[in-house]
């Protein structure tokens, strides 16, 4: 593992720090970043993704041939780390984003590339992803929604949920079945489905943090055209493996954990509760935590700059920070004593409530993009190499 950065890669750090000074208001810091006022926020996402865009910083990791900078894994760690660090604001479209667009780059049609790619990077389409079903999250090859041909277009019935975002989106990236007596992985397609049309409706989950970001999706004779399936009609479970490829963690994180143990200090220390021998070790604890998390992602980055794709252990990531989080909000929530009780928002709310929000987010992190049960599973598997579990 190397942990210096090269001449260049400070340069390239000092660019985005630079640009960050201009074209970052002060009164945009901290905001948009996710948490309970994320409602109010989305126009702002919005137009932080436009400015972003045009600077090109969206398309910082893509070949030059496409408008990219062709960037290496250290300077994809380095501008998000930045970003981070400054506050700036999530991009409301980030699914479409990170996930979609360099799909499409690799898997998708000449026309779909022309015709979405740069509307997702503007901002001016906001898709999201519709693979989750009310029995298909971990398992997701047992899903059900299927899609039909019917007078030379796909019509699709079935029921997504969880979608992230389905209600401000325009069109959502989203798996069916094509072909029931095709075995489980085969036999799935992957569409992009406008969400504006008849046969789709949208219903916000309401959530434990009183937010309502996720959705159910209930397709009844959706329609989709032939030129909006990406990949061959069988091919989806593909095309989905790749999307998740796109799913990381990283430097990024790490600035986000040491910025958040920080201000665990401080919470502490504002509630007298310093004193207290196990809240100092536990501060103690979420600090060392934090550290061997950026060690951790400097050796993926490492792996990733000498060209190894990412393996089993990106598990190992996703675990150790998603569980890593749920301690750091359970300590900041208890040395807040009885005021941890108190509904974010709410009136004598210490900090607005926001690690009582924190803390129930943090649930949501050990659930998405593959449970901790299924990483355990994946790491038991296949980087110990022990017997696979029935
Ligand atoms: C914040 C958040 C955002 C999300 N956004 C989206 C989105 O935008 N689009 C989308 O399609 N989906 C989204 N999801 C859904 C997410 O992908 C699923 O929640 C996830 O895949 C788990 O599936 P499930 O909820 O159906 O739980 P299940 O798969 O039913 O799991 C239930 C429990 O059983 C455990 N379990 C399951 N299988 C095994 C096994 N083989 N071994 C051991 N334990 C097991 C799980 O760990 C879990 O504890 C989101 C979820 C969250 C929390």
């Amino acid at each position: 593992m190397d942990l210096g950065y090269t001449a260049d890669e400070e340069a390239f750090r000092q660019e985005v720090r630079d640009w960050l000074d201009h074209n970052l208001p002060d009164e945009w810091r901290h905001k948009g970043v996710g948490g309970f006022r994320e409602e109010e926020e989305t126009d702002l996402q919005r137009q932080w993704q436009r400015r972003l865009h045009e600077a090109g910083w969206l398309k910082l990791a893509w070949p030059k041939e496409a408008g990219g900078r062709d960037a290496t894994p250290v300077m994809q760690a380095i501008y998000s780390e930045e970003m981070a660090k400054a506050g700036a604001p999530i991009i409301l479209g980030r699914l479409g984003v990170s996930l979609l667009a360099p799909t499409l780059l690799v898997s998708g049609s000449q026309w779909q590339k022309d015709t979405y790619v740069d509307r997702i990077l503007s901002g001016e389409l906001i898709f999201c992803q519709g693979f989750s079903e009310p029995d298909a999250g971990s398992d997701l090859a047992g899903l059900r929604a299927r899609a039909e041909r019917k007078d030379g277009h796909w019509v699709l019935n079935g029921q997504k949920t969880w979608s992230s975002g389905a209600h401000y989106a325009d069109k959502s990236f989203l798996l069916a079945r094509t072909d029931s007596d095709a075995e489980a992985h085969k036999g799935i397609s992957f569409f992009l489905v406008d969400m504006h049309q008849p046969g789709v409706e949208v219903r916000r989950i309401k959530q434990m943090t009183g937010g309502g970001e996720f959705c159910e999706i209930f397709l009844s004779g959706a329609v989709v055209e032939d030129r909006d399936v990406v990949g061959e009609p069988g091919a989806g479970w593909k095309i989905a493996m790749t999307v998740f490829g796109f799913e990381r963690g990283g430097l990024a994180q790490a600035a986000r954990f040491e910025r958040a143990v920080m201000e665990l200090a401080g919470l502490a220390r504002d509630r007298g509760a310093g004193a207290d021998v196990t809240v100092r070790q536990k501060v103690a604890q979420a600090q060392i935590e934090a550290h061997v998390f950026r060690l951790i992602s400097l050796r993926s980055l490492t792996s990733a700059q000498h060209g190894q794709a990412p393996g089993p252990e990106a598990s190992l990531t996703k675990l150790y920070w998603s569980e890593m989080d749920k301690r750091i909000q359970d300590t900041a929530v208890g040395v807040q004593g009885p005021y941890g009780a108190l509904a974010p928002g709410s009136h004598f709310a210490i900090e607005d409530g926001r690690w009582q929000y924190g803390w129930m987010w943090a649930q949501a992190e050990t659930i998405y993009a593959g449970s901790s049960e299924i990483q355990r599973n994946i790491i038991a598997e296949r980087v110990l190499g022990l017997p696979r579990g029935r």
